[in-house]
């Protein structure tokens, strides 16, 4: 079959993938001039069930909310019209018992089903993409292993593997961790990964085109029509008709089928990497550490480390310096010597499509031959590949290996 993929981040390269290796005839349409240029660019690099944090919880839209408005330097909201009222409604809907369990469970799914796919693709081509095995959680204060204890126990519930260490312990595994910084505890994930998004990103993008796949950069495809949804017409005048379409262009996917009459309740939701080049291997991170209190993570990829965090919904006035020094801070106060903070330092600002209700929608759009791929929030990159081989399944007529319960659009 003839199918069109909208947007070449992970999402898209790897529904390409899976749909070219399926055998069907694929175009990618991308507007950027390159792949994995938005926010697949620079991610933190977690993959894994375990590090997956839903952004639904009892209370916890209140609490986010008051903390954007009055002072936080991980959360904040610049004009309270960046957050519709209509679209907070739902979240505080989607964070109540017992809703909230079900989309943390629906998400650990997906996380567990693409991290399978993921190391076969992986052996499959023989690709390698700057990847370690283990993750970190540190506690500072006792209160913040509280605030995770729900999540945890979700993870017994459902097999996820960790351990809790004390710091002796957890300093045998993390030798460069500060020694003048003292903390409570940490919770290790020794199935959790890091890896380079990017750099597999572009691997997969080498392999769907060796498989046949058309990528068609610097192409922006207009708003889909009611009356004919399958042709895809784009700024540069072409227009072309296909079997199937798939939309996987992120924070932009919702103006793409407004007119079909599909709303994607997403929000444009900010935040930052740094990435700098590894100052002495010894004294850079072994895993991927997330300090639990800032919700800022610390990896190291290939030659580089990368700091990433802080949820920023509008437009921040605040020079990029200023909306970054939490994430030197906490580098400093974790691994004063890892990076070479005085080098060139690349400081980029991505935007994370997130639903009301935090997880992604995967399926069929209702409307003929229209498939979505959107929405994924925080963690489209550990749900890359596993949401890729479910669409190219369904839009192939086979079954899908993994339960989709939860991640439809007919539950908007
Ligand atoms: C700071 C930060 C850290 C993160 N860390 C992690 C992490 O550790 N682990 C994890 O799993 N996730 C992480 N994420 C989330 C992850 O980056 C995203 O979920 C994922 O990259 C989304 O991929 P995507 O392909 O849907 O979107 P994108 O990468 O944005 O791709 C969409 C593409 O569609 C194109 N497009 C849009 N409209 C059109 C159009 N009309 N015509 C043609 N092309 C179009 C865009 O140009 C873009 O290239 C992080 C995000 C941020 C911001």
């Amino acid at each position: 079959m003839k199918i069109a993929v909208i947007g070449a981040g992970v999402i898209g390269v790897t529904t390409a993938l899976e749909l070219a290796s399926h055998g069907h005839e694929v175009t990618v349409f991308e507007k950027g001039s390159g792949i994995a240029q938005q926010a697949s660019f620079a991610t933190a690099g977690f993959i894994g069930p375990a590090m997956i944090n839903s952004w639904t919880a009892p209370g916890l839209p209140f609490k986010t909310l008051r903390k954007m408005l009055f002072g936080s330097d991980t959360l904040s909201l610049h004009g309270l019209s960046n957050m519709p009222l209509a679209w907070f409604w739902q979240w505080q809907q989607a964070s109540k018992h017992p809703f909230h369990k079900l989309k943390l469970e629906a998400l650990q799914r997906l996380a567990f089903y693409s991290q399978e796919v993921l190391t076969g693709i992986t052996e499959q081509y023989g690709f390698q993409y700057e990847s370690s095995q283990g993750c970190l959680l540190i506690c500072r204060q006792e209160k913040d292993l509280k605030n995770y204890q729900p999540q945890l126990n979700l993870m017994s519930e459902n097999g996820i593997n960790f351990k809790k260490l004390d710091p002796a312990e957890t300093r045998k595994l993390e030798p460069a961790l500060s020694e003048e910084q003292s903390f409570h505890s940490a919770i290790l994930f020794p199935n959790d990964s890091i890896a380079n998004c990017r750099q597999f990103t572009l691997l997969a993008k080498q392999q769907a085109h060796l498989l046949g796949a058309d990528f068609r950069t610097s192409q922006e495809v207009l708003p889909l029509l009611p009356d004919a949804p399958l042709i895809i017409r784009t700024t540069s005048g072409t227009s072309e008709k296909f079997d199937h379409v798939v939309i996987c262009a992120g924070i932009y996917s919702k103006p793409l089928v407004k007119n079909l009459g599909i709303h994607i309740p997403s929000l444009a939701v900010h935040g930052y990497t740094l990435s700098s080049s590894v100052r002495q291997l010894i004294d850079a991170p072994v895993l991927g550490v997330m300090d639990a209190k800032q919700h800022i993570s610390i990896a190291r990829t290939g030659q580089r480390i990368r700091v990433s965090g802080i949820a920023e919904i509008g437009r921040n006035k605040k020079p990029p310096e200023q909306c970054v020094a939490l994430l030197y801070k906490v580098l400093n106060d974790w691994f004063p010597g890892a990076a070479k903070t005085h080098e060139a330092v690349q400081v980029w600002r991505g935007t994370r499509d997130v639903l009301t209700d935090g997880v992604p929608i995967l399926g069929h759009s209702g409307v003929k031959g229209v498939w979505l791929n959107t929405g994924h929030g925080n963690h489209g990159w550990a749900n890359s590949c596993g949401s890729a081989r479910a669409i190219a399944d369904m839009v192939s007529g086979r079954g899908c290996e993994v339960d989709l319960k939860g991640l439809g659009i007919e539950r908007f």
